[in-house]
């Protein structure tokens, strides 16, 4: 076997070719003359075979990823070494010099080649949508038979806003373009569904209350015929608030805090902690406000009953002695709260 172009018949040959006459022809790579990059404006997506991408890159590194996507290797180089330089920009036009070192068929190679990227500035579908305030769901928060406090509009403030730049990560479309106030309480328009729910449990893991959705059909996608639902999700609060008292199947209880399965109270007799499931809100009662404890003073005490004075009428009052109040002292300052004419010292934990 010989060379088919100089003839020699000492060399391996190559694609036909002796050694030298294949690297004399030989490219280590392909790169197109020029490149075209779809982003979006907004957030720098890219969009590659119909997908966007890549969100947030900085240009110089969608012009990088750009060079790699588009070098094709050509065999049999092992190893190479690419060095990738943008020697000039013209607006969205990027200038590109590739350098490459390889070891080809036992020789090393140095190789140069030059490109043009063109960043072609467009909007992606969800920097258009959230421009035009798209939403999918509304979270209309309340409390019962209430107006919401200034603090309980600040927490649920923080909660949605720490849980859609969380969400926003892998979901697009969490994020919050319209936030209105009302005289009941707050409304939050929220780009996509799902974030929608995510947000609705991350605030009733920390504020309680009972949610409920209501889809309304808003028309059709013109593109897949399917109906355009947005949901309407109403997260009421409960009447009472931490330090509240309430009454629930005859058992009196002192308002601990919320969760997502219910209400957290401490017995006022047994000074027991339980939890109310939402399923029973409409058997509580409530029947003295964190507003209506006093603070009063211990007068004496023997093993089994604790004396204190009664904080309006001064009158003194014998209560039992429990596993709570066994370790007041006389002169201690204690608070409590009077309920149906009978006092009960409780504990110090329930101001907010
Ligand atoms: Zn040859
Ligand atoms: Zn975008």
């Amino acid at each position: 076997m010989f060379c088919v172009r100089c003839g020699r018949s000492d060399s391996e040959l190559f694609k036909g070719l002796c050694r030298d006459c294949f690297l004399e022809e030989y490219s280590i790579l392909s790169i197109p003359e020029r490149i075209d990059v779809n982003i979006c404006s907004h957030c720098h997506s890219k969009l590659v075979s119909g997908r966007w991408l890549d969100e947030g890159l900085p240009e110089e590194e969608i012009i990088y990823r750009a060079l790699e996507d588009n070098i094709s290797w050509e065999p049999p180089v092992e190893d190479p070494e690419i060095e990738l330089e943008i020697t000039q920009r013209r607006g969205s036009i990027y200038r590109c010099h590739v350098e490459v070192d390889a070891e080809v068929l036992g020789r090393k190679m140095h190789q140069e080649y030059w490109t043009e990227v063109r960043l072609i500035n467009t909007v992606c579908p969800s920097c258009s949508k959230q421009s035009s305030g798209y939403y999918e769901a509304v979270i209309q928060l309340r409390a019962d038979s209430r107006r919401l406090s200034k603090s309980e509009v600040e927490t649920a403030d923080r909660i949605v806003k720490r849980t859609l730049s969380r969400l926003s990560k892998r979901d697009r479309l969490a994020y919050l373009p319209r936030r209105v106030e009302v005289k009941e309480g707050v409304d939050y328009y929220i780009g996509s569904h799902r974030s929608a729910r995510k947000v609705t449990g991350a605030l009733k893991e920390e504020m309680g209350g009972i949610s409920m959705e209501s889809p309304r059909l808003m028309g059709q996608d013109k593109s897949t015929g399917r109906g355009l639902y947005r949901t309407w999700i109403s997260l009421r609060l409960a009447e009472f608030r931490k330090g509240d008292f309430i009454s629930h199947r005859g058992q009196k209880g002192a308002v601990l805090g919320f969760k997502a399965s219910g209400v957290n109270v401490r017995d006022l007799e047994t000074g027991e902690i339980r939890t109310i499931l939402w399923g029973e809100y409409d058997n509580i009662e409530v029947i003295a406000r964190a507003g209506d404890v006093k603070r009063t003073t211990v007068t004496s005490r023997s093993p089994t009953m604790i004396q204190v004075l009664h904080p309006e009428t001064f009158e003194p009052v014998d209560l039992e002695v429990d596993s709570r109040t066994s370790k007041l002292e006389i002169g201690e300052e204690v608070p409590v709260i009077e309920i149906k004419r009978r006092l009960y010292i409780i504990e110090d934990d329930l101001q907010e």
